[in-house]
């Protein structure tokens, strides 16, 4: 038997990659300081591994931006505006693809969501003269580094189908054409490792998705061909976030020596692979969850071990965590300031290698009562704890009536009365939402937080930012305005911190891409809203102005997403709890003279399972969840909703659905996009495409906005048709939003002269 994990979070506990990298880009240190924070880390999660008494180490599992990026700096698939000066390791070259040239204006690589996770990968670029060869042996390098000293290495590599799967073809390349030229680096590459190594672990996630037909048709002999190269040592096929479904044939006749399967996000495969898996292929099984923090239940693992060891018995098992642990918080040893009860109920990733490791202790027969007593205890305390259990949420949700999902009256007959009563001109200017984040209004929440101020300060700080953001907003002309958020540091911890049933973690850092990190809040029981959270913030923004002052509040299906979500209810639960939290929101800015309202769903896509098949429920559920939080309201209040792509042309029906008067969406770096969605399916409400890219700091002009504008006015009626930008502009500077909004408003007047 062996113990593995699939790979381990690479920031460091204290996110010391993130610092280490950003000084080497200030020029702060040098590559040679940057490549030794890098050995100091993986020497760490190396040890790690080890001491928890695991029986592989993961190899090139670190890296310095994403695990894609090396991949491609491996296959040596440098797109051409980066020159060809690829050399092995050659860090400027890389850090060029992943943020482009500055001096030399070249932009940086695509990136975009690794799957249904909130980590993002640079997207691979296929291009008719892309040339592929062996450009960096950083896998190897790394391996041999962990030999010398006295670790036995699993090193983890990307699979070529998966990452043909993931990438974009440009000038009329087809990507399958580059298939034969990477199987023979990937050759390369493993015949170099087969000396170093029992088991070499080769990522294909893709499997637990919809293959495109080329992608089966190509799989089993390209394995085929890289089992060849393999020798004496064995191939891991690895597929996670999922069930394999139809593609677990492919798997199975793949060759490969062993298959991992992940039994978090897909343990209903559980029966069907023993079932067919043959009996000289090794099963590893993912069962201690690698995108959620809590604890495993040991108890039913074992049962799991013990019913599949009746099916096919032991030699060929692996005990593993479901996927990487790339998506979970280095150690929680170090969060000193949470609740004891709620830290007793997590697991982070040192402390899933040693659940992974007592698990095998116990399956081999060894004594571990005392850690399974406390596994126990942990699990019961939390199922029954009153932070998690509350009755009247419960009794809430159940007596849910159908009709708390439809408004009043239909779309169509609501409109009329509103129009009377909101007085909006033709193509209504608005934002969405935050405004510059400055220096100051950072430095005095935080001085607020160290309490070198105190609430009454900061309340007034905060009124003076509202009070300047509406001065601002009349002067320049808005139709619609806002308070400007300078109260909220995030649209997800913001509301979590007001709501109960979250927790937040000190230092529970889970990198989102690069250097960027991100600290999910943690929703751990049942969520309820004791009091109001933003009524007072949006009531005095609205007690300065005449105009409607928007409420501004995050959706129930983005809050769920953006956090780490408890595994003992149903997604859909949790989502309907915090949907009535919400609700009560808006009812009660309704009540205190609110007119427009809009609920932010900018998560709303990516909550969409990887399966076609598995799109509608969840989409029933997420559309249902955004009716309950906003459907109490009367007719002539306005419902406004904001999403941050335009990717939607398959899901409009659904997002039509949703009833939102007014929708806001990214659009102006994909505008045909958008354009094309509505070609097919006439959206039936208001619509305001954003009309310029707030995270560029460039000002867009007049006639470009115009041109947008007019771009969108051939398929969207002008009286449904809303100006504002594409997203808050709080990671921008006044300098910059000032001009761009002027030339928004401008746009927008001598639009209404030829209407
Ligand atoms: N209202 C939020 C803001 O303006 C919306 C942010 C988002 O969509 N990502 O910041
Ligand atoms: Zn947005």
């Amino acid at each position: 038997m062996e113990t593995h994990v699939l790979g381990f979070p690479r920031i460091g506990v204290n996110r010391e990659l993130k610092t280490a990298l950003e000084r080497y880009w200030k020029g702060a240190i040098s590559e040679t300081e940057l490549l030794a924070v890098g050995d100091e880390l993986k020497k760490r999660h190396w040890r790690v591994q080890q001491e928890s008494g695991l029986s592989l180490v993961a190899t090139g599992d670190f890296s310095f931006y994403d695990q894609v990026l090396d991949t491609i700096a491996m296959l040596g698939a440098i797109p051409e505006r980066f020159g060809r000066n690829d050399g092995n390791g050659n860090l400027v070259a890389y850090f060029h693809m992943a943020r482009g040239n500055v001096i030399e204006n070249t932009p940086a690589m695509e990136m975009t969501k690794w799957f249904d996770s909130n980590y993002h990968y640079i997207v691979p670029e296929f291009t008719p003269s892309l040339s592929i060869h062996l450009a960096s042996e950083k896998i190897i390098e790394e391996t041999r580094h962990a030999i010398s000293l006295g670790y036995r290495p699993k090193p983890v590599l990307l699979g070529p189908i998966t990452f043909l799967c993931l990438g974009k073809e440009y000038d009329g390349a087809k990507r399958w054409d580059k298939l034969d030229d990477i199987t023979t680096v990937y050759c390369e590459v493993i015949r170099k490792l087969a000396p170093l190594c029992d088991w070499v672990q080769i990522d294909e996630p893709i499997l637990c998705t919809d293959l495109p037909e080329v992608a089966s048709s190509v799989f089993i002999p390209t394995y085929q061909t890289l089992k060849a190269a393999a020798g004496s040592s064995k191939l891991l096929l690895a597929t996670y976030f999922g069930e394999l479904r139809e593609n677990l044939n492919l798997a199975l006749e793949s060759g490969c020596d062993g298959l991992h399967i992940d039994l978090a996000q897909g343990k209903g495969q559980l029966n069907m692979v023993l079932g067919q898996i043959p009996d000289t292929m090794w099963l590893s099984l993912g069962i201690v969850a690698g995108r959620n923090i809590w604890k495993t239940d040991l108890r039913s693992s074992l049962d799991l071990l013990q019913s599949v060891e009746k099916r096919i018995g032991r030699d060929r098992l692996m005990i593993a965590s479901s996927c990487s642990l790339l998506h979970v918080p280095v150690d929680l040893s170090h969060e000193t300031e949470l609740d004891q009860e709620v830290k007793n109920w997590l697991a982070f990733a040192v402390q899933k290698c040693d659940e992974i490791k007592i698990l095998y202790d116990v399956f081999a027969g060894d004594n571990r009562d005392r850690e399974l007593l406390e596994n126990y205890e942990a699990l019961q305390s939390h199922r029954n704890n009153p932070k998690v259990y509350r009755k009247e949420v419960r009794q809430r949700v159940a007596s849910l009536a159908s009709d708390m999902l439809y408004r009043r009256s239909p779309y169509a007959d609501r409109g009329r009365e509103r129009e009377k009563w909101l007085k909006l001109p033709l193509f209504p200017t608005t934002t969405i939402g935050s405004f510059p984040q400055t220096r100051e209004i950072r430095s005095t929440r935080l001085k607020f937080k160290r309490g070198q101020i105190d609430s009454k300060q900061y309340e007034d700080f905060l009124k003076s930012e509202i009070r300047a953001a509406v001065k601002r907003q009349e002067k320049l002309g808005l139709d619609v305005l806002v308070h400007g958020e300078p109260e909220r540091n995030d649209m997800v911890e913001y509301f979590g911190q007001q709501l109960d049933g979250f927790c937040f973690t000190r230092n529970g850092w889970v990198q989102s891409y690069g250097n960027r990190c991100v600290k999910p809040p943690v929703i751990i029981g049942d969520v309820s809203r004791p009091e109001p959270m933003t009524v007072k913030w949006i009531t005095y923004a609205q007690s300065l102005t005449d105009k409607p002052v928007k409420g501004m509040l995050t959706g129930p299906v983005t809050i769920l997403c953006w956090s780490f979500v408890r595994d003992d209810l149903p997604r859909s639960e949790v989502c309907q709890q915090i949907a009535l939290a919400i609700r009560d929101e808006v009812l009660d800015l309704e009540k205190a003279g609110i007119s427009i309202i809009q609920i932010d769903e900018a998560a709303f896509r990516e909550g969409l399972p990887l399966r076609k098949n598995d799109h509608d429920t969840y989409l029933r559920w997420a559309v249902d969840c955004f009716r309950l939080t906003v459907s109490g309201v009367s007719d002539r209040t306005q419902i406004h909703t904001h999403m941050c792509y335009s990717e939607f042309n398959t899901i409009v029906n659904w997002i039509a659905e949703m009833d939102a008067d007014v929708i806001s969406i990214e659009s102006s770096r994909s505008k045909m996009e958008l354009l094309e969605a509505f070609k097919e399916f006439e959206y039936p409400r208001e619509i305001g495409p954003g009309v310029y890219d707030i995270h560029s700091p460039r000002i867009p002009t007049v006639e470009e906005i115009k041109d947008l504008l007019k771009a969108a006015l051939q398929v969207i009626p002008p009286h449904s048709l809303w100006i504002n930008p594409d997203c808050g502009l709080k990671t921008r500077d006044w300098v910059e939003a000032l001009p761009s909004l002027r030339n928004l408003i401008t746009a927008a007047k001598q639009l209404r002269t030829e209407y």
